[in-house]
């Protein structure tokens, strides 16, 4: 299984953690393998204050 995902929030490819969230109906074709769509959550609050 793939423990990656290409984050829209970092607009990279990054691991998967806990607190990330997947989705289940997206994924980009890189490097010829499909990764899932995804977004960390970790820095979702720290952004908030910061706007
Ligand atoms: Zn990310």
């Amino acid at each position: 299984m793939n423990h990656i995902m290409y984050c829209i929030h970092c607009h990279a490819i990054h691991r998967v953690t806990v607190r990330d969230t997947v989705f289940k109906t997206g994924f980009r074709l890189v490097n010829g393998q499909d990764v899932p769509l995804g977004i960390c959550n970790g820095k979702t609050q720290s952004e908030k204050k910061a706007e």
